[in-house]
C-alpha cells in the first residue's frame, strides 16, 4: 500500500516516491544516484579517450 510512497527523514511524513521534496517542511530528497553515477563514467571514459591518444604519442616521442 505505501510502496510507492517514501518516508521524510525530516519530518517523517509518507510523500510520493516521485516528487522531489517534502511539502511539509521542504527537504529535498537526494537524486537518484544512477544519474551520478553515469556522469562519473562519462567523465572517465572521456578522459581515458582523451589520455589514449596522448600516450600513443608519449610512447612513439620517446622511441
Ligand atoms: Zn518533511
Amino acid at each position: 500500500m505505501s510502496s510507492d510512497r517514501k518516508e521524510c527523514p525530516n519530518c517523517a511524513v509518507e510523500v510520493e516516491e516521485g516528487s522531489g521534496n517534502c511539502p511539509i517542511c521542504g527537504y529535498e530528497f537526494p537524486k537518484a544516484k544512477s544519474r551520478h553515477h553515469l556522469f562519473t563514467w562519462v567523465a572517465i571514459i572521456l578522459i581515458i579517450l582523451f589520455l589514449i591518444p596522448a600516450i600513443a604519442l608519449l610512447i612513439h616521442a620517446l622511441k
